[in-house]
């Protein structure tokens, strides 16, 4: 199988410390280490996989975000003093995000684009014939929409991506987001397309953020039924999830998509301090095994997923199971 990890240590850079939760301040959970223990772990089992980002021009951001939110976040970016951070003013037309806990720092845009330069070189490597990439890259994208930032989220990595395949390939592609959390972003930016096909499962929206992704959410005109949400309860374990994993790849292999590209979240875990799932580090050979059974060019884009160490062992799982 040819199968590549796209990974840059430019996001270690990105570095930051706090967000409001309701009204208190609370630690930050994007760190550098949530990313590097996977790293590790893989490093010293498919080193040769390793491969660093190409360079895109940065007008491929539009393929996905606004003109006026890319101009925001850049401007922002370059105004802010080393250590600063900036929370976006949520109500009003000031600001473009839609929580508290996405600060803006000195250069968070190059860290963002970085980041879609990553997953836009999984595409290409699609593209050029491998079967499986992995963008281990942060800050996620998931709940990043076209013209709104939020749930740590600049640009939508994976939609980023998807696009690409779309535009360069003509192809069509399903979108997996298996995050705990609905990828909202994802899910908005393509409600109305039928060429895109978004599937996801996660936390309850009646008590986890970010509030959307009823199952009655199906997309709309042309995009009508190419929108598929499972809502699970707190505490689904990984029986429960694997089975609905199951059904839903099925809905996937009908669509018949030239690719997949999935949103991987490992705030699915059960020691995950932001997920409400109670999945095992075993679960996850499960997935993999899942995901690779579809037999279709696949992009892995690295989410959530927020204990360092449960990633690592939820990560190494993972292939063990995807690539046997
Ligand atoms: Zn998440």
């Amino acid at each position: 199988m040819r199968f590549f990890i796209v990974y840059d240590s430019t996001h270690k850079k990105f570095k930051p410390t706090r967000e409001l939760d309701g009204t208190e301040w609370r630690a930050n959970y994007d760190i550098p280490e949530r990313l590097e223990s996977i790293k590790e772990t893989l490093k010293s089992e498919y080193s040769n996989a390793f491969v660093g980002p190409m360079e895109f021009p940065e007008s491929y951001i539009n393929m996905t975000h606004d003109v006026a939110y890319v101009e925001w976040l850049k401007e922002r970016s370059e105004n802010l003093e080393d250590g600063e951070e900036y929370f976006p003013k949520v109500f009003g037309w000031y600001d473009h995000c839609f929580d508290n806990g996405t600060p803006l720092l000195k250069n968070i845009f190059r860290y963002a684009w970085n980041a879609a330069q990553c997953a836009l070189t999984g595409a290409q490597l699609l593209i050029d014939g491998a079967d499986a990439v992995y963008v281990l890259t942060r800050p996620p994208g998931h709940h990043a929409s076209a013209t709104l930032c939020g749930g740590y989220c600049y640009f939508n990595n994976a939609a980023l991506a998807t696009e690409y395949l779309v535009f360069s390939d003509n192809a069509y592609v399903a979108i997996l987001d298996l995050d705990f959390h609905h990828g909202n972003g994802s899910q908005a930016i393509f409600y109305e397309r039928s060429d895109v096909l978004f599937l996801s499962i996660h936390g309850d929206p009646r008590y986890f953020f970010p509030y959307t992704g009823y199952a009655y959410e199906v997309g709309f005109g042309e995009g009508k039924g190419f929108n598929h949400n499972v809502p699970l309860p707190s505490g689904a374990d990984g029986r429960l999830y694997l089975k609905e994993l199951e059904m839903l790849c099925n809905t996937l292999m009908r669509f018949d998509p030239d690719y997949v590209v999935v949103s991987l979240g490992l705030d699915t875990h059960a020691e995950d301090p932001l997920g409400g799932f109670e999945l095992t580090d075993r679960d996850y050979y499960g997935i993999g095994r899942v995901l690779s059974g579809l037999g279709l060019p696949t992009l892995i884009v690295q989410e959530g997923g927020y204990n360092p160490e449960a990633n690592a062992r939820a990560i190494k799982e993972f292939f063990k199971g995807f690539l046997k």
